[in-house]
């Protein structure tokens, strides 16, 4: 008959890798098992880079950050049910955070799990991803793998990015076809973010707000940074000459240190401020819902705000010039329109901004050149803040409670997408997903300043980062618990305090165990050191910094996030 000879086959694995790498895949960030061992295996033999984790959500959270550092979606692959549940919480983190990433997960097949036979890892993931992700497909037939992938990538990358679901069900991967009807089914995505040019009234409007300010102020979030339109943001808001706040990931936009920068001035600005121009910054939580106290007189306020998204406008407050568009285009038209003609804003503001800034600086330099044992948080983040002034390539990665909190504050970025942390959620765990995918998107040193909590959510990834041989230097900020190390008890039990860990834990020997450089660090002056060896030599390194048991507070009070019980207190 006309049976095809095997040699002019080809099947679901290959397929899906050929789409993958039509489309620019160069990185996928794994867990290998049932049922995509060997789709793993094949994607390495076809010359993809995959890296396989010891736990999915740092995979996850790896290909999350590859999303946020590349413009392109990041890449996690896992197997089902219980796998493909720890790499959702990252594929959820990616579209709070409004980065591209793609959760590629095998499951069971649908005969058996619709009619619930009780399959191996049996769960309708599709239905469950649906809820947590921008977009999520299933693909049932070899010849429509090009079609998914193309949607998948679309789905990341088109408008405001996010996460998408990809449901390979483990017999796709063994279904053959021809081969050149195969090649012929896979398609390049075009365009997937295309410019989106804001409306040139808008543009009009805008300006006119900006114009009449008299105390302007700029935030720029991790939008900004994700845009990629760095030279462009950089010559607007030097040409507005409007003081600008950083949010966390937007940091190193500008360097921190710019003439222009109101971080240390955060409070005044603003409440003081009298007209916000937001550029890729949400008015969430993470700035009090643009309301309360901390924002001065209720009403007190025009805010301007350049978004993707045209639903994010008047999410929270009235935005009174709504800029719907990609930041490179709004900024360009901004730029344009203003043609070089523009009146910076008044020295009484600009020049009481500085003042402050640089009062608060001051105060705050000698604390963060004391060399106590054990340290502070502000000795040893002094440190790190030399240390980054001297390596503004090296990417900071950061989380934990006073870690995060502090080094945020104290640790300047002097160059774009150079600090990846605990994004929108405020998550404990994505160091090392962070820190893999750093180093492994940029080449670059990576930094990763660690609480001593947060590292115990993905301590194990040590492994990771010594098996591939990467330059990550890990510095735990080791107070012994969270928080604080010393945390009280508040019951009548010899349980320690649900806050504190064993004391005088020697992390630094988890990195020894797999062959990388440990070292405990005492004092500002060895923790310096060791950072410098790290740096020289690029070796895994893990330095336990000991930090006072008592030099932390706690954290969740800002905007009273955490509840506390009326009952109690009678
Ligand atoms: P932060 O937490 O740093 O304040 P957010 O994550 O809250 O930042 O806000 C980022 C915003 O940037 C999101 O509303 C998203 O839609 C928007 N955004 C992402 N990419 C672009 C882009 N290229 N152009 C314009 N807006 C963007
Ligand atoms: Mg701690």
């Amino acid at each position: 008959g006309n049976e095809p000879a095997p040699e002019t086959l080809t099947d679901g694995f290959h397929l899906l890798i050929d789409a993958l790498k039509l489309n620019g895949v160069e990185t996928i960030y794994n867990v290998p098992g049932i049922p995509i061992t060997d789709l793993g295996r094949y994607a390495q033999a076809q010359g993809l880079r995959v890296l396989s984790f010891r736990h999915e959500q740092h995979a996850g959270y790896a290909a999350a950050a590859a999303g946020f550092l590349t413009k392109k979606p990041g890449i996690c692959m896992t197997v089902s049910a219980p796998g493909f549940l720890n790499g959702l919480t990252a594929l959820a983190h990616a579209t709070t955070n409004c980065w591209p990433m793609i959760l590629i997960s095998g499951s069971s097949e649908r005969e058996v799990v619709d009619l619930q036979r009780g399959d191996y890892e049996e769960m309708d993931q599709l239905a469950i991803a649906r809820p947590h992700a921008k977009a999520a497909y299933r693909i049932l037939h070899a010849e429509d793998i090009g079609l998914g992938v193309a949607r998948a990538i679309r789905a990341a990358l088109t408008g405001r990015p996010g996460g998408v679901y990809l449901d390979i069900p483990g017999a796709l991967l063994g279904q053959v076809m021809d081969e050149v009807e195969g090649q012929k089914s896979l398609m390049k995505v075009v365009d997937p973010s295309p410019a989106s040019v804001p409306n040139p009234e808008a543009i009009d409007r805008a300006l006119d707000v900006l114009k009449s300010a008299k105390k302007p102020l700029i935030i720029m979030g991790k939008g900004a940074a994700y845009a990629q339109a760095d030279e462009k943001i950089k010559e607007l808001v030097e040409t507005l000459g409007f003081p600008y706040l950083p949010m966390s990931m937007a940091k190193g936009l500008l360097p921190d240190n710019h003439p222009q920068c109101a971080s240390a001035a955060r409070s005044l600005v603003l409440k003081e401020s009298d007209c916000v121009f937001l550029i890729g910054a949400r008015l969430n939580w993470l700035l009090s819902h643009g309301e309360g106290p901390g924002w001065g007189e209720k009403g007190s306020k025009k805010f301007v705000q350049i978004d993707i998204e045209p639903s994010e406008m008047d999410s929270n407050q009235k935005i009174s010039a709504p800029l719907v568009g990609d930041i490179g285009s709004c900024a360009d038209a901004l730029l344009q329109k203003i043609g070089g003609k523009w009146e910076k804003p008044s020295e009484e503001w600009t020049g009481a901004v500085r003042t402050k800034v640089q009062g608060n600086i001051e105060k705050m330099a000698p604390r963060l050149k004391n060399n106590n044992s054990p340290m502070d948080y502000q000795g040893s983040l002094g440190v790190i803040k030399d240390l980054m002034a001297e390596n503004p390539d090296v990417v900071l990665v950061n989380e934990g409670a006073n870690a995060l909190d502090q080094c945020r504050s104290i640790v300047d970025l002097h160059k774009p997408r150079k600090r990846l942390d605990v994004g929108t959620w405020g998550i404990m765990g994505v160091g090392m997903g962070n820190a893999v995918a750093a180093a492994v998107e940029t080449g670059n040193q990576v930094l990763a300043v660690e609480g001593d909590s947060a590292f115990g959510f993905c301590g194990m990834e040590v492994e990771t980062v010594c098996r591939y041989n990467l330059p990550v230097c890990i510095v735990i900020m080791n107070n012994n618990g969270i928080y604080r190390g010393d945390g009280e008890n508040w019951g009548n039990t010899d349980d320690p305090s649900t806050t504190v860990f064993v004391k005088d834990s020697k992390y630094e020997l988890m990195m020894q165990a797999f062959g990388g450089v440990g070292v405990r660090a005492d004092s500002p002056d060895a923790l310096r050191q060791a950072i410098n060896e790290a740096f020289a030599s690029r070796k895994p390194t893990l330095i336990n910094a000991i930090i006072a048991e008592d030099a932390g507070k706690e954290s969740g009070n800002i905007g009273n996030l955490n509840p506390s019980s009326v009952v109690a207190q009678q």
